[in-house]
């Protein structure tokens, strides 16, 4: 059939695996259409997602620090808050960046089509356009795009549970970044990155805080003893950690949201709360693109399987990010999203990154690279640890902030460092360094003998190294 557009390259979906596939396609000289149902590009990283979440993490980890001060001589007076200016504060920082995208857009030819995109066959998308913010509304006006190859880009959702009241004061993480309404008493579903991110913010803001997670533990994924500091600091913030618990029923009542619990650490009674997040987990989009039409494979999970070429079942079609599995995170879309264009290009690129950082950018944040000491216990990997208390660096102490550590694993044959964890503030920043040294194949003396500055936070990966080295000579 006749198309409204053709291109060498179209691209579903503008967030962090979108654009840049789509960026480093027209760099390598493709024609490049890029869809997005959303007004802006950015997807859910930048317009919900990780840069919304770091304007207002910011904010509260300056007031949680301020309120610190007066045991230093120093006192504010109590913060009081506007929050429609500071919800107007987050939204200039996510449109100073998802507008800088639109430029780098422009200059490279690429051409943004708006609206909900679905595969009529392997090589047409049918684009029906969208209006509003998240391009929730249509408006019945469709075209069609031609293409060669293709990159599916299309992300995931925040998943809802089945039994929640369709409610205002129950959010996912996109409601609870518009910052409505002033929560005294606030449920997080979950306890994974995302809710205790927002949970933060709420809770400086001025909210108690409960959080249930059907697990044994907070932060899943993370070594206990970097989740055992952030909790110690984050006790003040909690009326009720709920662990082995979920939730299996909740009610909208004039009150508040009221919610059941069964299990280990279940409440009796109900409780009432003034705003319950729900951050139970993503999901991908796989199922809403009408994938079958092209002959892409989804799971049944909606996830898209894809080679180390990010190459799906059907050789010209590419997907990345979110939609084709764990860790669901910007800077994996992003090297997936270069490695896909690239290899639809020709090239040989394959994605085979040894590590992928995660970090909690709570306070203090936690983050942490390839391998755990947990898991090397669960697997029997014969590890040799340099664990760097902060409560020895010059910097975390001059910050008052020497509640961190810093832990580098090596293989204890080869010296080679396998793994490292961060927890205290600025981890996130740090933990970069970490990921370079797996990637290089650093050993112990390598990261021990490299001179970092004094006095910094980062020193104390050196330090870690030449601990487990046994050459250490600042720590008693
Ligand atoms: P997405 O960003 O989900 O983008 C997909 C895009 O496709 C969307 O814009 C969507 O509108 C569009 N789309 C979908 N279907 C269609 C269709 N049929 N037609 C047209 N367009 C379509 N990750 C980090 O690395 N660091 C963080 O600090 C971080 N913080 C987060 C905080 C929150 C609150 C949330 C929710 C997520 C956070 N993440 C973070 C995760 C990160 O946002 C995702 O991993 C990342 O956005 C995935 O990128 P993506 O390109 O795969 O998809």
């Amino acid at each position: 059939g006749g198309a409204d557009l053709d291109c060498d390259m179209l691209v579903l979906g503008a967030g962090p695996g979108g654009y840049s596939a789509a960026f480093r396609a027209a760099d390598l000289g493709m024609k490049v259409v890029l869809v997005e149902r959303y007004a802006t590009l950015g997807g859910v990283c930048l317009n919900v997602g990780c840069i919304p979440s770091k304007a207002l993490l910011h904010v509260a980890a300056v007031m949680d620090e301020a309120s610190h001060f007066e045991s230093l001589g120093v006192t504010f007076g109590k913060p009081t808050i506007d929050r429609p200016k500071l919800k107007a504060h987050k939204d200039k920082v996510v449109g100073k960046l998802t507008g800088g995208l639109s430029a780098m857009a422009k200059m490279r030819k690429v051409t943004v089509v708006r609206g909900v995109g679905a595969f009529l066959d392997p090589y047409h998308l049918s684009v029906e356009e969208t209006t509003g913010a998240t391009g929730q509304e249509k408006t019945g006006k469709k075209q069609t795009v031609k293409f060669k190859n293709c990159i599916i880009a299309a992300g995931s959702q925040a998943v809802h549970l089945p039994f929640m009241p369709k409610d205002p004061r129950v959010v996912d993480s996109t409601g609870a970044l518009e910052l409505a309404g002033d929560p005294k008493r606030m449920l997080i579903l979950g306890g994974g990155i995302i809710g205790l991110e927002m949970g933060t913010v709420y809770s400086t803001l001025g909210a108690r805080l409960d959080v249930v997670e059907m697990l044994d533990g907070l932060m899943q994924g993370a070594d206990r003893d970097l989740v055992k500091v952030w909790q110690k600091m984050n006790a003040p913030r909690f009326d009720n950690i709920m662990l082995k618990t979920k939730t299996v029923g909740a009610e909208a009542t004039k009150d508040g949201i009221l919610v059941k619990f069964e299990g280990e650490q279940a409440p009796k009674e109900p409780q009432l709360y003034d705003v319950v997040l729900q951050a139970v987990g993503r999901s991908p989009n796989g199922k809403k693109i009408g994938a079958d039409k092209a002959g892409v494979t989804v799971t049944d999970r909606g996830f898209i399987p894809v080679d180390i070429q990010m190459r799906t079942n059907v050789p010209h079609i590419f997907a990345i990010g979110d939609i084709v599995g764990q860790p669901m995170l910007a800077h994996k879309a992003v090297h997936e999203a270069h490695v896909a264009a690239e290899a639809a290009a020709g090239e040989k690129s394959a994605f085979n990154a040894r590590v992928i950082p995660s970090v909690a950018y709570t306070d203090p944040e936690v983050a942490w690279v390839g391998l755990t000491e947990d898991q090397a216990k669960a697997e029997g990997i014969a590890i040799k640890k340099g664990h760097f208390p902060w409560t020895a660096s010059g910097r975390a102490i001059a910050n008052t902030r020497d509640e961190g550590f810093t832990k580098l694993l090596f293989d204890a044959q080869t010296h080679r460092i396998l793994g490292g964890g961060i927890v205290g503030t600025h981890a996130g920043d740090m933990i970069g360094e970490v990921a370079l040294a797996i990637e290089m194949g650093a050993d112990e003396v390598d990261i021990g003998k490299t001179i970092h500055p004094h006095p910094t936070l980062g020193e104390s990966i050196g330090m870690a190294a030449e601990i487990a080295h046994g050459t250490c000579t600042d720590v008693p």
